[in-house]
């Protein structure tokens, strides 16, 4: 796959390292002051171009003009498949996707909300999805899961059960349950670290969440083998974990005995795979959604 892409302004953009030069980054041990090579906003970062600290873009037009493709692409998909409808983002060449960013959360949040919306289990509209990412705007910043050990994709996880059980802090079961899927998630994702790996973490969250989603509400997201292919393995600026990552192989099949593996309960196994009719005894509270519509438009 190739390291470079255009952006909706034409400029050249590279899918690792410095997005602009293509030189490796630097991550600081503490936060200096920095201008943004796109909007000239100032302000404290971490991750800089270890050749030009000009050369530093803020978390917003990191994530802007993919974020942008992310969701357009997430509301109006069609595929009732999570993994193909991520799959279809990461692999579409006219899109730069940074090889590592939270735009991965975005995608896992996002491609799982679509495959229950389109699979008719619930309806979410096109503003549930919109504060779902809003949300995660709040918890998915650039780098920070090596600052402070939690990476987006946990938070992406939680947010789709807080959207679904209408989970807010004081609440008790919605809120132990959204709990539970991010300390489910934030465990996967420490035994896939080292380096991290934002392509593995969004592979193994979508597991993680098929696998719970069908636990926790019979919610059952995909109905046959999933083909797991990574492209991605050349373009990881820290080195690929290799034959140490469950993905590295040329295809990795997620079969129905590899998606209980990831259940809570092993005795919760009986209708994986099977499309039956289900039982929806959820609500979906939207008086506890703030509206957010005030998407911005791509940095250049
Ligand atoms: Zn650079
Ligand atoms: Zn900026």
């Amino acid at each position: 796959m190739s390291d470079t892409t255009y952006n909706s302004c034409g400029q050249e953009e590279h899918k690792s390292n410095c997005l602009i030069c293509g030189q490796p980054l630097e991550y600081f041990s503490a936060a200096v002051e920095v201008t943004c090579f796109y909007c000239d906003k100032k302000e404290k970062g971490s991750i800089a171009c270890s050749k030009d600290l000009g050369h530093y873009v803020c978390d917003d037009c990191h994530n802007l003009s993919s974020y942008n493709y992310i969701k357009d692409f997430i509301l109006s998909a069609d595929s009732k498949n999570p993994f193909e409808i991520a799959f279809d983002i990461l692999n579409n060449s006219n899109v730069n996707i940074p090889m590592l960013g939270c735009h991965h959360a975005y995608i896992l949040t996002g491609a799982v909300l679509a495959s229950l919306k389109n699979r008719g289990y619930i309806n979410i509209p096109k503003e549930v999805i919109k504060e779902a990412f809003y949300r995660l705007s709040k918890q998915a910043v650039g780098g920070y899961c090596g600052l402070s050990g939690v990476c987006g994709i946990v938070p992406a996880g939680g947010i789709v059960y807080s959207i679904l059980t209408g989970s807010v802090c004081g609440k008790n079961e919605e809120q132990n349950i959204t709990m539970g899927v991010t300390a489910l998630l934030s465990k996967a994702l420490y035994d896939l670290t080292g380096p991290s790996c934002c392509k593995a973490y969004l592979f193994k969250a979508l597991e993680i969440l098929s696998a719970s989603l069908y636990e926790d509400f019979n919610f059952i997201l995909i109905d046959s083998n999933v083909c797991i292919k990574c492209n991605f393995k050349e373009l990881h600026p820290h080195g690929c974990m290799r034959d140490r990552c469950p993905y590295y192989l040329d295809s990795y099949i997620l079969t129905a005995e590899k998606l209980k593996e990831n259940l809570k309960n092993a005795a919760a196994t009986e209708g994986i795979f099977k499309v039956a009719p289900v039982e929806i005894s959820i609500n979906l509270d939207k008086s506890n959604l703030e509206g957010n519509n005030n998407i911005l438009p791509a940095p250049c």
